[in-house]
């Protein structure tokens, strides 16, 4: 905290910890993990504060590392301090919460929100019109229109950006509002630190001395039921303080697993909105738009080559960036024209991966379902068909649930594999084939051997 704390004395014990370490550890392990953590970031709540460069170094430290870090702190200092390790989109700067705008090049603002998520560069289309002005509403008069505000969609299409843009809106407009951005494990993982540490303080500061709560990927929390508990605790509680909630999730409440009804029915009492996978013309306008903010010097890419591009990426937003950016990588670097010819070749490696990894998951769909047939002796036409005998159901459920599980993809997506079913007569097959193998063990033991032909059969 430069300019009001004096960080050196903590810099010093950091360094006399390194110092052990080194010699306590590999040289190996040393360099990986500690060396690029030669400075302290600050001191706050009896915690010396670490910033680590990327998740996977923090999740090792606090699993192997920490209680010898401790461990040493208390050696080498009267005073119980201990220290914390954390990137740096955890950090809530303070220095940023007394003056809040003091260095707009922070990627990060108060409450972990990253800047860049914001309406004005939310492209918005059909399969995200609805979320996207109900947020703006929302961000309008948080905690007057719809609370919660419960976004869901698959991975990639913009839940985490939309709910940031909240957020950032909000700030933009009131500088004094407290935001929390977490994502559900983060929730977790403060929960199992306050229990751990009696932390109870720091742990309702955080959350409850709040204004609007935005909590990232919820269905993270399915079996976590000590930490659904408190955030059950924690959602009431803003609730009647009218405080605004938002939270995203991969599918609707009402399909969340191993979330306690009384919180996924208190997700429904606000409002839900879903987000769709983008036409092919609103991928084009979100390439054109990502283009134009780009830091490059290419601004102008041939129509054709941002058609082959938003066409070869269909169902993620992200990998669709990633795309354009690795083409225009390619391109400079190699000093190519932007021309179809060098598109394909600059995305070829992304391509054929996904092309072999479609075409056998096709194939093992169509395996499954004549494993099954088989099994039961019926044809894959009735399989799929439309007879409602119960000689058919029972195996037609059996394979679309073994397909959800082995490979999870959408509901409507199987429902096209049998013959364009609707997404809840799938859901509602695999519901019940799940629960009967818990009650009949002769099912339960035909769809052990159905399952060990299948892996024997197909390819991956
Ligand atoms: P999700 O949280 O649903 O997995 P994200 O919000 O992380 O998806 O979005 C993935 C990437 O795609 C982000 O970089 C985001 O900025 C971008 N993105 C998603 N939707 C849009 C959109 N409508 N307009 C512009 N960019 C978008
Ligand atoms: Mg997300």
């Amino acid at each position: 905290m430069k300019g009001y704390i004096n960080m050196n004395e903590y810099d010093q014990l950091w360094q006399k910890i390194l110092n052990d370490l080194e010699n306590i550890f590999s040289e190996e392990l040393f360099v990986d993990v500690f060396e690029p953590l030669k400075k302290t970031h600050k001191f706050s709540n009896g915690q010396i504060y670490v910033v680590v460069p990327n998740e996977f170094i923090k999740n090792r430290i606090n699993k192997f590392y920490i209680n010898k870090i401790n461990e040493l702190a208390e050696k080498y200092n009267k005073d119980k301090i201990h220290f914390k390790f954390v990137t740096e989109s955890e950090l809530i700067p303070e220095e940023t919460l007394i003056s809040p705008e003091r260095n707009l090049n922070l990627k990060y603002r108060p409450g972990n929100l990253n800047r860049s998520y914001t309406f004005d560069n939310f492209v918005v289309g059909k399969s995200n019109n609805f979320a996207f002005r109900m947020a703006m509403k929302v961000a309008d008069q948080p905690g007057m229109v719809a609370n919660p505000l419960y976004i869901f969609g698959d991975v990639g299409l913009g839940k985490t950006h939309l709910m940031q843009a909240i957020g950032n809106y909000i700030l933009d407009n009131d500088i004094h509002k407290k935001i929390m951005y977490v994502k559900a494990d983060g929730f977790i993982e403060d929960f199992a630190n306050l229990l751990r540490k009696e932390k109870m303080d720091d742990f309702n500061q955080k959350y409850r001395d709040i204004d609007v709560l935005l909590v990232d990927d919820i269905q993270i929390m399915g079996g976590a039921t000590k930490t659904q508990m408190e955030f059950f605790k924690l959602f009431d509680f803003l609730y009647h303080q009218n405080k605004q909630i938002v939270i995203t999730s991969d599918k609707p409440a009402s399909e969340l697993k191993n979330i306690m009804s009384r919180l996924t029915s208190r997700f429904e009492v606000g409002l839900t909105v879903d987000i769709q996978v983008p036409d092919l013309e609103h991928r084009i306008e979100i390439l054109k738009r990502k283009l134009a903010t780009e830091s490059s010097d290419i601004h102008d890419i041939p129509n054709n080559v941002l058609e082959f591009i938003a066409s070869s990426f269909v169902t993620n937003i992200r990998e669709l960036e990633g795309a354009l950016k690795r083409v225009l990588f390619y391109c400079l670097a190699n000093n190519l024209d932007l021309s179809l010819e060098s598109v394909n070749e600059a995305l070829e490696p992304l391509l054929k991966t996904k092309r072999k990894s479609n075409s056998l998951n096709e194939n093992n769909y169509d395996k499954i379902q004549s494993i099954v047939s088989d099994f039961y002796g019926i044809t894959v036409d009735d399989l799929i068909g439309k007879k409602r005998h119960l000689k058919y159901i029972l195996p037609r459920h059996i394979s679309m649930y073994l397909i959800k599980s082995k490979y999870n993809i959408p509901y409507k997506t199987i429902g096209m594999l049998f013959g364009g079913r609707d997404h809840s007569t799938v859901l509602a097959a695999c519901e019940k084939i799940e629960n009967e193998i818990k009650q009949d063990s002769s099912l339960k033991l035909a769809i052990e051997t159905i399952n060990k032909k299948i892996d024997h059969f197909t390819q991956n």
